[in-house]
């Protein structure tokens, strides 16, 4: 069976050289395994997600050079798949709803911190202090009648029993240099959300729906979401989904070492592309070996 690569870039800013880079090197392996790369358009979150982003994608995509199989899969039609997901984690009892507003949760977790120290996840948030799961169904049904805004959570002890323990195979490098079999270490994450109301999916749950549907076996990404692939690798299981290999890789730092992002406006690629940069100039910069044309 050929490999399957793909490239799944969120349209909620343009591209930077850190997107190049890892664009390039999905492209360059499929190419030299003979297999096929895919681009996703992850625009599950409508209030951040452009059309202007997206256009912007493809455009300097190829303008890099790179090509890619049709059709591309935008998750925001795709929310019927995400959602017989849920409903099958529902059907094993592993989600439960929470209604907190951010500021709440905020002040349950100062409580928690008055205390002592409070966990955090992988990405610096809090650890959620899981008190909706003592909500009785009777608070729930009028939360719910209320309309007040709800969250799916993954009840993650519950979740750990079923999956037992899971590993994952990188053929890139972690955070601490971690490669070759790692221990996947979901619980880090506490009760992830895994859809809320208005938007019946999260990144995790759609990430992992996509590489299976779309018969990913190569998941080749940028070493920020390296311990994201411990909840990856949990919601496979539960959902008996195949596990791709992953390779992580590092990620590309603005001159004072920071790590390149949109919010921060590091230089686009379109901005170096308008100054004269080329395609060439941006495999050197992110040290990709020049491919001959082909
Ligand atoms: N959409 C994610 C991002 O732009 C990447 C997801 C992935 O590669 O798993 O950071």
């Amino acid at each position: 069976m050929a490999p399957v690569f793909r490239f799944a870039p969120s349209p909620n800013g343009y591209l930077h050289l850190g997107h190049a880079y890892s664009a390039l090197l999905n492209f360059d392996l499929a190419r030299e395994a003979g297999g096929q790369l895919l681009l996703r358009i992850e625009d599950i979150d409508a209030t951040r997600c452009r059309p202007e982003f997206e256009a912007a994608i493809y455009e300097d995509l190829a303008w890099l050079g790179i090509d890619w199989e049709q059709p591309v899969r935008r998750q925001s039609q795709h929310f019927a798949d995400y959602r017989a997901a849920t409903e099958r984690l529902a059907a094993m009892g592993l989600l439960y709803p929470s209604f907190e507003s951010r500021a709440e949760i905020a002040r349950l977790i100062a409580t928690e911190e008055a205390k002592g120290p409070w966990p955090r996840d992988p990405d610096g948030a809090p650890v959620y202090p899981g008190v909706a799961k003592s909500l009785s169904p009777q608070v729930v049904a009028e939360l719910k009648q209320a309309d007040v805004p709800m969250a799916l959570r993954l009840d993650m002890t519950k979740a750990i029993q079923a999956s037992g323990s899971l590993t994952w195979t990188d053929q890139g490098v972690g955070p601490s240099g971690e490669t070759g079999t790692v221990a996947a270490r979901p619980e880090a994450w506490g009760d992830v959300i895994l859809a809320r109301k208005e938007t019946p999916t999260s990144y995790h749950l759609s990430v992992v729906i996509d590489d299976a549907l779309q018969g990913v076996t190569h998941v080749v990404r940028g070493q920020d979401l390296f311990w994201s692939t411990s909840m990856h690798r949990l919601l496979q299981q539960l959902l008996d989904l195949p596990q791709p290999v992953y390779r992580h890789h590092p990620l590309v730092r603005d001159t004072g070492g920071a790590k390149l992002s949109k919010s921060t406006g590091s230089t686009s690629l379109r901005e170096l592309r308008a100054g004269g940069t080329t395609p060439a100039d941006i495999r050197r910069l992110v040290a990709l070996p020049r491919r001959a044309a082909s």
